[in-house]
C-alpha cells in the first residue's frame, strides 16, 4: 500500500509535475508526516532524488531540522503593534518552514509570516517548502488568508498540508490543493515498522505506528478498554473512577483503544447500540481536549443514563456470576 504511493509521489515527482499544494491526509498515526517529510527534503534536495539523496547540503540542513528539540526551532517575529508572535519552527534550512500551532490554533499573523517566506527567492535550494502540520488547526482566518496565496502561488514554492481532519479544512483550500490520500499501514506493514508480533495489538492499531507503539508500551490501555465496555458493573464504575484522573492525552488514547474494540465488535455484529456508541465516542474524541468528562461519556456508552446502565450492567454481572 504505501510502496504504491510512494510510487505515485516518485512519478509525480520526475515529471516534473509536483502540484503547488498537496493536502496529505488519512487517519491519525500512520505516518502522513514522515512521508510527507522526506517528500519535502526532495524537493528541496540538490541532487533532485526522490527519496533524497541524505547527503548534500540541502539534506544536511534538513536533518537537523528533524535533530532539534522544538523550542530550539521555534521562531518568533512581531505582530502589526510590534507585539512579539510565534510564527513558525524553523531550522538550518534557509528555505523550509513548518508552520503548526503555538498552542491550539495556527493563527492569522502567522500566515502573514508565511507570505512574507514565499515571495522571496530561495536561498539554497530551488525550491522553497512551507509544511503545515496539523493542517486543520489553522482556525478560519488563516485558512482564508493561506488561501489568497494559493490562488497566486509562487512559482517556486510548495505547500504541504497534513491533516487527519480534512473536513475541517474549507473547500476552497481544498479545491485549491491537491489531495493525496494516505492509506492506514497493514498489519504486515506495521509489524515491520514497530516490532510488534501480537496479531490482536495489530489488528486494534488500525494501521497507527502511534498506537501500536501505545498499545505496546502501556498494556494498561487495553485492559482498562476492555473492562470499561465488558467488565462487570463494580469493575466499571472503579474503572470510571481511575481514568478520571488520567491526564487527558491517556484518556484520549484509551478512548480511540475503546474505538477499535467497538468497531472491531461492529464488524462482527452489526448491532445498532454499538454503531450508536461509536458514534458517543467519536464526539468524545473530538470534544476531550474542550472540557468533556470522560466519566460520563463512559457512562452513556454503557447504558444510555446511568440507571439504564445499572440496570444493564448488573443484569450481564449476574449472568456472568451465575455461568
Ligand atoms: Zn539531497
Amino acid at each position: 500500500m504505501r510502496e504504491r504511493l510512494k510510487k505515485f509521489l516518485s512519478g509525480m515527482f520526475y515529471q516534473g509535475r509536483v502540484p503547488s499544494s498537496i493536502i496529505f491526509y488519512g487517519k491519525e498515526g500512520i505516518g502522513k508526516r514522515e512521508l510527507a517529510l522526506e517528500f519535502a527534503e526532495a524537493l528541496l534536495c540538490l541532487e533532485d532524488k526522490y527519496p533524497p539523496c541524505g547527503s548534500c547540503e540541502s539534506c544536511r540542513h534538513m536533518k537537523s531540522f528533524r535533530h532539534k528539540s522544538i523550542e530550539e526551532l521555534m521562531f518568533y517575529g512581531e505582530d502589526k503593534r510590534g507585539k512579539s508572535v510565534y510564527l513558525y519552527l524553523r531550522g538550518d534550512h534557509p528555505d523550509f518552514i513548518y508552520l503548526n500551532p503555538e498552542k491550539a490554533e495556527i493563527k492569522i499573523d502567522q500566515i502573514r509570516a508565511v507570505k512574507d517566506f514565499v515571495y522571496l527567492s530561495p536561498a539554497l535550494s530551488r525550491k522553497k517548502v512551507v509544511f503545515v502540520k496539523p493542517a486543520e488547526s489553522m482556525n478560519q482566518y488563516a485558512q482564508n488568508a493561506l488561501l489568497k496565496v494559493l490562488e497566486e502561488p509562487p512559482e517556486d514554492t510548495h505547500f504541504l498540508l497534513v491533516t487527519h481532519k480534512l473536513q475541517k479544512i474549507l473547500p476552497t483550500v481544498k479545491s485549491r490543493s491537491f489531495l493525496l490520500e494516505v492509506p492506514p499501514l497493514t498489519q504486515e506493514e506495521l509489524k515491520e515498522i514497530t516490532g510488534i508480533n501480537d496479531d490482536i495489538l495489530l489488528e486494534l492499531s488500525e494501521g497507527s505506528i502511534k498506537m501500536a507503539m501505545k498499545l505496546k508500551e502501556d498494556k494498561e490501555l487495553l485492559s482498562t478498554a476492555r473492562a470499561i465496555l465488558e467488565g462487570d458493573v463494580l469493575t466499571f464504575y472503579k474503572k470510571v473512577l481511575e481514568v478520571e484522573k488520567w491526564e487527558q492525552d491517556r484518556q484520549y488514547d484509551l478512548l480511540r483503544v475503546v474505538q477499535a474494540l467497538l468497531h472491531r465488535r461492529y464488524v462482527e455484529n452489526r448491532s445498532l447500540a454499538d454503531k450508536q456508541a461509536l458514534d458517543k465516542v467519536s464526539m468524545g474524541l473530538e470534544y476531550l481536549s474542550k472540557g468533556l468528562r470522560l466519566s460520563l461519556l463512559l457512562f452513556q456508552l454503557r447504558g444510555g443514563n446511568a440507571n439504564v446502565l445499572y440496570k444493564g450492567a448488573l443484569s450481564r454481572y449476574q449472568q456472568g456470576s451465575a455461568g
